[in-house]
């Protein structure tokens, strides 16, 4: 299947060629014709299955057939209006859907604007003065302009709510309800989320009319092209496994999670003590901070960032090969997503964890929602679980598969700095502790 199969416009085919695509992912087959059909739409899917094409292909196209048919019957407008709203949790991920608008609306004359909190309201307001026909907004700025009546929402025929899930983990539920009451009723609704918990599910009743519903990768098979590998670690001694992880050249680059900021930072000046240039970012970065620290990650000035999981939520780098959860996330959905930056639309990716005694737990959950057992790496002997912390009898996880590599590259290759291979199981068991 190609994307001329979907009745693509000519400006559109162009961008995507001129963009490299030439094959429309799962969701991007099911959704485009269906958001061609103006139907209401419930997609479940998360970043990285390429849901922003998904929803922002159509639309434009949409939006395109509309300008022209106006312009047969009707005097041009004086001024533009707001068309098309999507409404997305964080910065990163607004900038990367306007960057996605931009690519792919590029031969069509369509304004955009993407606005977030956390920075001047100044240049965004002359945007919206000047006119915008699509914006992307978080919702707290948006509710913001609206306040100040700066932006209206009355002329919005196409509204796009993307990662609902993380909206609601974020505690924006109540600004995106505020904002949906000012939603014209006429108009047509996109609705996204990797996960469906109730909350969700009863929002996208309210929202949607006779919805299509697309499902695709949902989280327990999108991890499957991922390369997963835990180390049984000792709290106090994954950094120095960390380090030696990063002794592989093979790695260009790594995403590393930690559930803190404090940790974010702490482990960032760690790692660059030990020479390994990192950055950090979390929410107490300033958005310049966060901005550039991302920059110098996909440029490859920095090796490694350490990253919170809400500053790190729609990270988009290509070609990322390797995550590492240096703290297991007490949420297993957040592990998806996390592990989610690497092996996107396609390509292969290595997620490595480190998994210390207190989150014994999490690591049972996670295995529990992705249906499968993630292989343990044998920790280096120098760096094994110390006996004195096991908190009960050693046990083997019945079914636990064992990899006798450490560490592998893409290219699997072996490491060789984890000769040295512990001859036993792994020597563990949960405690009850809780983060
Ligand atoms: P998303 O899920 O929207 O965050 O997209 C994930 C990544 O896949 C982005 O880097 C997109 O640029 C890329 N992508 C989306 N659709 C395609 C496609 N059909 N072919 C190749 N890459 C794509």
């Amino acid at each position: 299947m190609s994307f001329k199969n979907l009745q693509l416009i000519e400006p559109i085919l162009r961008a995507l060629s001129k963009e490299g695509y030439d094959t429309p992912t799962p969701i991007q087959q099911q959704a485009i014709p269906l958001v061609l059909q103006q139907r209401d739409l419930l997609g479940c899917a998360q970043t990285g299955t390429g849901k922003t094409a998904a929803f922002t292909i159509p639309v434009l196209q949409l939006m395109y057939a509309k300008l022209l048919a106006e312009r047969d019957s009707k005097p041009p407008h004086p001024s533009r209006r707001i068309q098309t709203l999507i409404l997305t949790p964080t910065r990163e991920l607004a900038i990367q859907i306007g960057e996605s608008i931009a690519s792919y609306g590029f031969y069509l004359p369509f304004r955009h604007k993407v606005i977030f909190g956390g920075v001047s309201q100044h240049n965004q307001v002359q945007a919206i003065r000047n006119g915008v026909d699509i914006l992307v907004a978080t919702p707290g700025r948006l509710l913001d302009l609206m306040q100040q009546r700066i932006i209206s929402l009355a002329d919005i025929k196409f509204f796009i709510l993307d990662e609902a899930d993380r909206m609601l983990d974020m505690g924006f539920v109540h600004d995106v309800k505020r904002i949906i009451s000012h939603l014209p009723a006429k108009r047509q609704t996109l609705f996204f989320s990797a996960t469906m918990p109730t909350e969700i599910k009863q929002l996208a009743a309210v929202l949607l009319t006779n919805p299509a519903k697309v499902e695709v990768t949902p989280p327990s098979s999108t991890v499957d092209i991922i390369q997963q590998s835990v180390y049984f670690i000792d709290k106090q001694r994954k950094q120095d496994l960390l380090k030696k992880i990063l002794q592989d050249d093979a790695i260009k680059s790594l995403l590393v999670f930690t559930q803190m900021k404090h940790a974010a930072d702490k482990l960032a000046k760690i790692l660059n003590a030990a020479g390994i240039r990192t950055e950090a970012i979390h929410g107490n970065k300033s958005q310049n901070a966060r901005q550039n620290a991302l920059q110098n990650f996909k440029t490859r000035t920095t090796r490694v960032l350490v990253a919170t999981d809400i500053a790190a939520r729609g990270i988009d780098i290509d070609e990322l090969s390797h995550v590492l959860n240096y703290e297991l996330p007490n949420v297993p959905e957040t592990y998806v997503h996390r592990i989610g930056r690497t092996g996107r639309a396609g390509a292969s990716g290595i997620a490595i964890s480190f998994c210390d005694h207190s989150e014994r737990e999490f690591l049972n959950d996670i295995q529990k929602l992705i249906k499968k057992k993630i292989p343990v790496s044998q920790t280096p002997v120098d760096m094994e679980i110390s006996e004195v912390n096991t908190l009960s009898k050693p046990v083997l996880v019945k079914g636990q598969p064992s990899i006798k590599r450490n560490f592998q590259t893409a290219g699997n290759r072996p490491s060789g700095s984890f000769n040295r291979r512990r001859q036993t199981g792994m020597h563990f068991n949960s405690g009850n502790r809780q983060r």
